[in-house]
């Protein structure tokens, strides 16, 4: 199976958050079940200048409104067709904020043109190669779908869109549609028109042969008005079409006896070595030595997040012994509110602001409990690194996060099964009460080493999810077959 995927960002190359992961280490994983995936990507500054070796294979004199050009190029391991469009993407910033942080004025052209190369290559724009199934992933590759049922092109490929958060849906003017090559018809209620704008997401969520999300809680969660984001009737009108499938974490980048930016690696056969990380850690946050656990979190600090949560309950981490450790940006109050608190408890609360993928693998290494208190959480990876680093999740019971942390209550300790905390509904106070339970069970060495032994055993790896793409993949291709390939060479 030959499959175009279409994204805004891919780990190693471009990241600011899940997104990333699963679009970086998703085609690895599907190669195993005969699926080869090329992933189209805007050619940001950054990856332009880490891909080496890339090679013209088709150059646009005027896509709209500029001359542009599309790559192809290989980096470790992922086989990418870059769209190298100056106009567009030859900015400072990040892939969607310009160095102030605030949204590029253009970003309702940058994603459309990305989406209409991708369903020209769909529709068969190289001569070598044409991909036998799109995949798209969130608002910014969702008007892929839009075009393609617009091509002129008779022989549709099939699509499939994965939601990784309902919450950013891509909304413009209507105005936009004249302008990106779409015919008027597209602003009608059952395409893009999202009452007076138009939702680039929900043209996908139209438009899609699938649409996959990245957990099945999330799946049934986002069909109902509490967490539909306003698209609940979209996605409940295609019922068939919907399905969860959670996501893997790549086993060797989080992988704690490899994992290069650890001062020491470790497996949990030999948990002791985590006592130098631990070190490293508090060194680079300025903190004591003192006994005690160390909470910490790696996230965005927004509302969805539960940043305003965190920042409430910070203070009663640190007056009762404890350490809290936090990377992350986000919004400004919870900045600056995590920052006042770090401020009166020096040496027990440290705050940085930022994004930082080496901090955030020392942390998972050397932090004892990885805080996660999302209103909503799609899937969530961070609990998933936590797991496999013996940093034991607090989390809220919600979409991704309640079905891959097993509360740590009685039943569960004694089956030997709990990896976690889990608390609900997402308040303050119940994060104040799960904090507190994660504290009386560290008290307990041998219930605690449990924890962290049962999480470190807990495979999350792409193997199982991959094999649901795939067979989706087929699914949506009569003609196809999906199969480990070690089975499918047995079998001949
Ligand atoms: P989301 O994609 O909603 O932000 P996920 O839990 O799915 O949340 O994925 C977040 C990813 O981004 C993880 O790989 C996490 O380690 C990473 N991440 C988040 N914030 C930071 C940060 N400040 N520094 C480094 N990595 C971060």
């Amino acid at each position: 199976m030959k499959i175009l995927s279409v994204t805004s960002e891919i780990f190693p190359l471009i990241k600011t958050g899940g997104l990333a992961d699963v679009t970086g280490s998703l085609p690895k994983a599907l190669k195993n079940y005969g699926a080869l995936i090329r992933t189209l990507v805007p050619g940001y500054p950054l990856l332009l200048s880490a891909v080496h070796d890339k090679q013209q294979i088709y150059y646009f004199p005027d896509l709209f409104g500029a001359p542009a050009q599309l790559l192809e190029g290989r980096h470790e391991g992922l086989d990418l067709l870059i769209l190298d469009a100056p106009a567009l993407y030859n900015r400072a910033g990040g892939p969607y904020v310009d160095q102030d942080g605030k949204d590029f004025a253009d970003n309702w052209k940058r994603f459309a043109v990305l989406s209409y190369v991708a369903s020209a290559i769909a529709g068969g724009l190289l001569p070598d190669w044409r991909p036998d199934l799109v995949h798209t992933h969130d608002w910014q590759t969702a008007l892929t779908s839009v075009y393609m049922r617009h091509s002129t092109n008779a022989n549709h490929v099939p699509s499939v869109l994965t939601i990784h958060n309902l919450a950013f849906q891509g909304q413009f003017p209507t105005s936009v549609v004249s302008q990106i090559g779409l015919p008027l018809e597209t602003l009608s209620t059952d395409c893009l028109e999202y009452y007076g704008y138009v939702s680039y997401l929900k043209g996908g969520i139209q438009t899609a042969t699938a649409i996959t999300t990245v957990s099945p809680t999330y799946a049934r969660e986002i069909v109902s008005t509490d967490l539909g984001m306003g698209l609940d009737g979209a996605l409940s009108a295609r019922p068939g079409a919907l399905t969860g499938i959670v996501n893997g974490i790549d086993m060797d980048v989080w992988n704690p006896a490899t994992d290069p930016y650890l001062p020491e690696k470790y497996d949990y056969r030999r948990m002791r070595l985590r006592a130098t990380n631990r070190k490293h850690l508090l060194d680079a946050f300025r903190l004591d030595h003192a006994v005690g656990p160390i909470f910490a979190t790696v996230s965005r600090l927004t509302w969805q997040k539960g940043g305003d949560m965190l920042a409430e309950v910070a203070e009663e981490i640190a007056m009762v012994g404890g350490k809290l450790i936090v990377l992350g940006k986000g919004d400004e109050d919870i900045e600056v509110s995590l920052l006042a608190t770090a401020g009166r408890y020096p040496g027990r609360i440290g705050v940085r602001i930022g994004y930082d993928e080496a901090t955030a693998h020392l942390i998972h290494g050397g932090a004892d409990v990885i805080i996660q208190p999302s209103r909503f959480e799609p899937c969530g990876l961070t609990q998933l690194y936590a797991l496999r680093y013996g940093c034991v999740p607090v989390v809220s019971r919600t979409g991704g996060l309640s079905e891959t942390i097993i509360d740590a209550n009685d039943a569960a300790i004694s089956a030997r099964v709990a990896t976690g905390f889990q608390f609900h509904p997402a308040t303050a106070e119940n994060l104040r009460l799960a904090v507190r339970r994660a504290l009386q069970a560290y008290s307990d060495p041998k219930k605690w080493a449990r924890l962290q032994n049962q999480g470190m055993k807990a495979n999350f790896s792409w193997e199982r999810s991959a094999e649901q793409y795939a067979a989706l993949y087929a699914k949506l291709l009569p003609g196809f077959a999906y199969a480990p390939v070690e089975r499918a060479n047995a079998a001949e």
